[in-house]
């Protein structure tokens, strides 16, 4: 088995131990010393024994001891040597085709990958290191400290705490900036975590890093973008409030004015002048309407969201008993659906009431108005209906009119400043819903709004 004749060999135990592979002693003399203390049935260890042509054959080797004395010790043992070297041969050169398969799924990712075994030794290092850090993984091998070197100064600390705390911790994720060859800065989404074998050895710690330098750019315009926009929402607000509030004091004065001049002008040949005077009354006040409404507009935003629980009910019959004396007027009949309790400002809920209802009595036809307000659950919300038989709206106005100021051209008659409904679409929005309207010309029209069950 070893090539040497039976000469050539002696028949003494050192034969054997002085031929043992030095990796190989240590567990071979801890098997044996186990069966020798009656703690194992037999002996049993696989190890390589030196050959006379100076190789290593890989040898199982098998005994038990037949006789004890009296005190416990081995008098005899007997036991057998097999050769198993093509069985090992075998054995590793699967496992070697086996690392070969991974090695090779691991070189072709697109991510950083890399390995650090039990010992702390980084022992694989995907090639995509380079397209990413402009270093090859030769050079990560060779020089392990090149992983912390690469790290942004500012996320060193949270690069080492990691790697501190991971050890007994599943899969874990954390962001931060490397410094490449070139000296550009890019972002790493860093995923790492400690492998361990069927029977629990662990087998090191994997690591992915991806670059995911445009994500984070994009985020960072998002954010930079949405402080942008709510800073100039905010400003135009602030805008429309001081502006509606400083241009209503020289209206008012001048509206005064205008009215002490009408008074004073009793001469019927200024019956001319009087008329002037009346028509730019009448201009002064309806500007000063539309200023009022866009400060209770500009003011809806600057008010806080509530979160009381209103019953729709009560809202309804304030928002009728507030138009009171128009509704009579028209002979309107008001009928409804029983409506639900929501969570809404109640004062909010009656303007939306109370400025779809007034409509509908301001652009009423000749027909006795008709009036009914609905309500019906849909999934998570409701949807209410506002419908009369007035004189509807022609397409082209049907978004138009919720728009600030928007009304639908020519109209002589009813006055008003375009306002109402941009104020209720607006509540209606802030709430989560939407308002859209459904019209036929000469038949009526119906506004839709829904707004969240919670
Ligand atoms: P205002 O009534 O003060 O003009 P709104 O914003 O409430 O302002 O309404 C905008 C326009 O929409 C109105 O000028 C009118 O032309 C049209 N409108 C609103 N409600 C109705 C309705 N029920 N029937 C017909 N037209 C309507």
């Amino acid at each position: 088995m070893l090539g040497y004749g039976p000469s050539e060999i002696g028949s003494t135990l050192e034969e054997w131990s002085q031929r043992l592979h030095p990796d190989d002693i240590k567990q071979c003399y801890e098997d044996l010393e186990k069966h020798l203390r009656r703690e194992s049935p037999f002996y049993e260890n696989e190890h390589r024994l030196l050959c006379k042509d100076g190789t290593y054959k890989w040898i199982l080797d098998r005994g038990k001891v037949m006789e004890w004395d009296t005190d416990g010790k081995p008098l005899r043992v007997i036991g057998t040597h097999t050769d198993i070297s093509e069985r090992k041969r075998m054995e590793e050169a699967l496992k070697e085709s086996e690392q070969e398969k991974f090695r090779t799924v691991a070189d072709f990712t697109y991510d950083w990958e890399y390995w650090i075994n039990p010992a702390g030794l980084l022992v694989y290092v995907s090639p995509s290191c380079e397209r990413i850090t402009g270093y090859r993984n030769d050079e990560f091998i060779n020089n392990p400290g090149l992983l912390t070197d690469i790290i942004h100064p500012e996320d060193k600390t949270l690069f080492e705490d990691h790697f501190k705390t991971r050890d007994s911790e599943p899969a874990h994720e954390i962001d931060f900036r490397i410094i490449t060859l070139t000296g550009e800065t890019r972002w790493i989404g860093h995923s790492c975590q400690v492998v361990h074998r069927k029977d629990g050895v662990c087998l090191g710690r994997r690591v992915s890093n991806r670059d995911i330098t445009e994500r984070k750019q994009m985020e960072e315009d998002l954010l930079q973008k949405t402080k942008d926009l709510m800073r100039s929402n905010k400003d135009l607000e602030q805008f429309a409030y001081v502006a509606a509030h400083d241009l209503r004091e020289p209206l008012v004065a001048v509206a005064s004015y205008l009215k002490v001049l009408e008074r004073l002008s009793h001469n019927p040949i200024e019956d001319n002048g009087r008329k002037c005077i009346a028509k730019a009354l009448h201009l002064v006040l309806r500007m000063d309407a539309m200023l009022q409404g866009l400060l209770s507009y500009s003011r809806l935003t600057l008010t806080p969201q509530s979160h009381e629980i209103s019953d729709c009910n009560v809202c309804l019959a304030d928002a009728l008993s507030n138009l009171g004396f128009e509704l009579k007027k028209s002979g309107a009949v008001v009928t409804n659906d029983t409506l639900p309790m929501i969570r809404i400002n109640s004062s909010q809920l009656v303007t939306i009431f109370q400025n779809l209802i007034g409509n509908a009595v301001k652009y009423r036809e000749t027909a006795p108005l008709r009036v009914h307000v609905g309500c019906v659950s849909q999934g998570s919300e409701y949807q209410f209906s506002v419908s009369d038989n007035g004189i509807g709206i022609e397409p082209p106005y049907l978004n138009r009119i919720f728009n600030m100021f928007e009304r639908v051209k020519d109209l002589s008659g009813p006055s008003g400043t375009g306002i109402g409904l941009s104020t209720c679409r607006k509540l209606v929005e802030r709430y989560g819903g939407r308002m859209w309207v459904n019209s036929n010309v000469g038949k009526g029209s119906t506004f839709y709004f829904t707004l969240p069950k919670d």
